[in-house]
């Protein structure tokens, strides 16, 4: 790919001033508006939300003009994001915007759309909503940049290769692979060399699309830089062991997204260095991120996207916190396995253990092991209709859970953001009849 001299020259002057300008703007409009009464089972908001807004705000604001002055490409949540920072890629997650569309009340329109041009309804959410972008370019981020490459790995389900295939397809333009065997015994099964060959044979293309040279020494600085930051993460996640807990699993489901889609840069090592001071200040103060923390909770499976303020609300109104899940566990599980002096073996090894790419077991033992460190009361488990690698198994999980913790669970049925999938009446009477059993149940785990 050429730069284009005029793209390059846009792209900087609203990087250094456009984005800034924004900020400014939206500082002033929101000064004198009133503000959305806060509810009373909450403590104080954690200062790093409005951080958080500006760090995604300005990556999606800075995305529209990336097109021309860097190589764009498309990532699933589970590929070595790491290789592409190398060759100054600006990274677009469809499956962080399809959750941004999910919140923004904007999932079922899309995917409606896209059924509209044949895809099933019983394909995940953020693969139509993502077609249905691409059909009707909606979009609450306000323009995504058409990429010059995709960059899918199967390693957390197998919709991502078709569903990738098919906008290589319309939009004919490459798609980089990286097939991920699972591991049905054990996550140490993984062919490493068959992983870390495919890594280095992405090279040529990744030189090709982007007119960039391979830098060995950048790949092990963005190595360096993913690991630390996914380690922050890991010990922010691990503030909430204490009792109170300083934020809800609701919180870090937002917080959770710049080391989804902002891994390997140094911004996201310095977002994830604050959150982790500001965790940590609550903690010495005893701030709870509810004002009474009666019982604590596990989540298991992606949020509710369209539902998570409700959510909230429900649960802390009853002061239950639900202080982990094994979704936003996952970054900070296998982060750490990464290795700035094994790249490419480290790579495949950190990728090919994530938590989808394992079998039941392997989850049964990592919820196990959460619901003891977190010192868990009871568990919810979302079935999400969309995301089928992540259901598929957890009435057993809940069998598993209940014989050797005797926890009280729930599992309830919704989607991650099409709304159409979600049953208030059903909800609630599943949570009613999970409030009763947490009520009457007062055996602490062993
Ligand atoms: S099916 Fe599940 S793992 Fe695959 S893209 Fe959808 S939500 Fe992600």
């Amino acid at each position: 790919m050429q730069n284009k001299p005029m793209s390059v020259l846009r792209y900087r002057f609203m990087k250094d001033l456009g984005a800034p300008l924004l900020f400014d703007l939206q500082r002033r409009r929101s000064i004198g508006k009133r503000k959305r009464r806060r509810s009373p089972h909450f403590g104080p908001p954690l200062r790093s939300n409005t951080r958080l807004r500006k760090l995604l705000t300005r990556h999606y604001y800075l995305s529209r003009y990336a097109k021309g002055a860097l190589p764009v490409a498309w990532v699933t949540s589970g590929a070595p994001v790491e290789l592409l920072r190398v060759f100054d890629f600006y990274t677009v997650y469809p499956e962080n915007h399809g959750a941004l569309c999910g919140a923004k009340q904007m999932g079922t329109e899309l995917c409606t759309a896209a059924e509209g041009h044949g895809y099933s309804q019983d394909l995940c959410a953020y693969a139509r909503i993502d077609l249905g972008h691409h059909f009707t370019g909606s979009t609450p981020a306000g323009k995504l940049p058409r990429p010059d490459l995709l960059f899918a790995s199967n390693n957390i389900c197998q919709t991502v290769l078709y569903w990738y295939k098919a906008l290589a397809h319309y939009w004919r333009i490459p798609l980089l692979l990286l097939d991920t065997p699972f591991n049905f015994e054990s996550p140490s099964d993984a062919p490493i060399e068959y992983l870390s060959a495919q890594l280095e044979e992405m090279i040529p293309a990744l030189e090709r699309v982007s007119g960039r040279r391979f830098d060995p020494d950048r790949f092990m600085q963005v190595i360096a830089l993913s690991k630390e930051s996914c380690a922050l993460w890991g010990r922010v996640l691990d503030t909430m062991k204490t009792r109170p807990a300083p934020m809800t699993i609701f919180d870090a489901f937002a917080h959770l997204a710049p080391i989804v889609s902002l891994r390997g840069l140094e911004v996201t090592r310095v977002y994830y260095r604050a959150l982790l001071d500001e965790m940590q200040e609550r903690v010495d103060r005893g701030i709870g991120a509810l004002t009474k923390e009666r019982k604590r909770l596990m989540w298991d499976n992606i949020a509710i996207w369209f539902k998570v303020r409700q959510m909230a609300e429900l649960f802390a109104a009853r002061g239950l916190n639900f202080v982990t899940a094994t979704y936003t566990n996952a970054w900070a599980e296998t982060g750490g396995m990464i290795d700035p002096g094994r790249p490419f073996e480290s790579l495949a090894r950190a990728y090919s253990q994530v938590i989808l790419n394992n079998n039941l077991k392997h989850r049964l033992v990592l919820m196990e092991r959460l619901i003891r460190e977190y010192r868990v009361d009871g568990l919810v488990m979302h079935s999400a209709r969309s995301c089928k690698p992540y259901s598929i198994g957890q009435y057993d999980l809940k069998r598993g859970i209940s014989d050797r913790l005797r926890i009280p669970s729930a599992v309830i049925e919704a989607d991650i953001a099409d709304a159409r999938a979600f049953s208030e009446n059903q909800v609630t009477s599943q949570l009613e009849l999970f409030f009763e059993a947490l009520e009457s149940h007062s055996q602490p785990i062993s």
